[in-house]
């Protein structure tokens, strides 16, 4: 007989476009940290789809929200305006020191904004600046500004020729910072702790050369917060702890707990540079989207920065205790609930599938980081489940037999 996992798979395999090579497992339902699926099956979710349900799953406050919103009025496009989107605006303003918001539906188009104000800035001034710096190993999304920005060459070469003016620079070497940016630049594009490139918090040192460019020669910093910022790291913005001040800032991902919803947030110099017309989205900052941002930022502004701090010490704690069993972990890097735990290549390989086999979701970035993103609401019990399964997951995966 078939299951319904199979007949789900199979449909797909003949239908959807087969670019993401995704695990076998079917999820139906879930509940704060834990997802089930088609076989009743619980899963420990340390990974939150990527950073998005960042108020668990199926958050009785969202869902009632939402639910009340859709039963009242879902869309009017952006040619009026709706109650909703100003408040978010202002609050995000309030929160990020940035006072004007563009709403849109994903990070890379967040990141797309970003990079087309700082080009308009320019051009407003009549300077045909247009290089942009980033750095190696920076991922900031997958259409055609955000990719030229990105640095991994399997994610470019397919779609050569991208944006020209692009420079990379390495995070470790402060001097290239200062090399590479000039009276030519019109922004340094960063992201305060590299996601995707491996959970790599900028060295403190790049962070205060690129401060000081930046300042020298009057170029636009953008502050790719779409992964670490909003809580993420137990403090609001990561840039933040690294002195980073920047003029426009990509946010996404926890935004809307699962809802598409992302901003580009802007100074009021690059603000004014942008005149009606200029950008746009059909969806961006619906009345759907700005009521899941406004239920999740309300959990922001009560108390749960501060719960993910503690939480990310918990985790913190387990996680330096895993590295000191001499297996295979080389290092733990990150902050708040942003882990990523470097293990062996061959652990590496094998460590998801034994975590999935153990009940646990994590996720593998870089070829050997394992990148853990619970809920920012996970609690002290389900964090240490979860480092109890990560432990024996690795073990399976071939790491130093667990503590008994
Ligand atoms: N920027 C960063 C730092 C990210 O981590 C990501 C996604 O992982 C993006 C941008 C792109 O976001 P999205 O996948 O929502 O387009």
């Amino acid at each position: 007989m078939t299951t319904r996992a199979e007949k789900i798979r199979a449909v797909e395999a003949a239908h959807v476009l087969q670019n993401y090579k995704r695990h076998p497992v079917v999820f139906v339902r879930g509940s704060g940290s834990r997802l089930v699926d088609t076989e009743g099956r619980e899963y420990l979710d340390l990974l939150s789809g990527i950073g998005v349900a960042s108020l668990g799953h199926a958050p009785p406050a969202l869902a009632a929200a939402l639910a009340a919103q859709a039963g009242e009025l879902l869309h009017t496009s952006n040619l009026f305006f709706h109650p909703l989107q100003g408040e978010v605006a202002e609050r995000l303003a309030r929160m990020s020191g940035l006072p004007r918001a563009f709403f849109c539906n994903s990070g890379t188009e967040a990141v797309e904004a970003c990079l087309k104000f700082a080009r308009r800035y320019w051009r407003a001034r009549g300077d045909d600046r247009h290089e942009i710096v980033a750095f190696e190993g920076a991922f900031h999304g997958r259409t055609f500004g955000s990719l030229s920005v990105t640095a991994g060459e399997p994610y470019r070469t397919p779609f050569a020729p991208l944006l020209p003016g692009v420079r990379f620079v390495s995070p470790a070497d402060p001097d290239q910072v200062r090399a590479a940016v000039g009276g030519r630049t019109a922004a340094v594009v960063v992201e305060p702790i590299q996601g995707e490139g491996g959970v790599r918090p900028l060295p403190r040192a790049t962070a205060a050369a690129v401060a000081e460019a930046c300042a020298g020669t009057g170029t636009l910093l953008i502050a790719d917060e779409v992964q670490c910022g909003l809580g993420r790291t137990g403090r609001l913005f990561y840039g933040t702890a690294l002195g980073l001040v920047p003029d426009l800032m990509a946010v996404g991902k926890s935004l809307g707990g699962g809802f598409p919803v992302a901003a580009a947030l802007l100074s009021d110099a690059v603000a004014s540079a942008v005149a009606f017309g200029d950008h746009g989205s059909t969806y961006g900052g619906n009345l759907l989207a700005c009521r899941a941002a406004l239920v999740f930022l309300d959990a922001l502004e009560n108390g749960l920065v501060e719960r993910v701090a503690a939480a990310g010490r918990r985790f913190r704690q387990g996680l330096d205790a895993l590295a000191a069993d001499g297996g295979a972990v080389r290092e733990v890097r990150g902050a708040g609930l942003m882990w990523g735990v470097e293990v062996d290549r061959a652990v590496a390989d094998r460590a998801v599938d034994c975590a999935l086999a153990r009940g646990l979701l994590i996720n593998r970035t870089a070829g050997t980081v394992i990148r853990l993103l619970p809920p920012l609401d996970i609690s002290d019990d389900d964090v240490d489940d979860g480092l109890r399964r990560l432990r024996l997951a690795l073990a399976d995966a071939g790491a130093a037999p667990p503590a008994s």
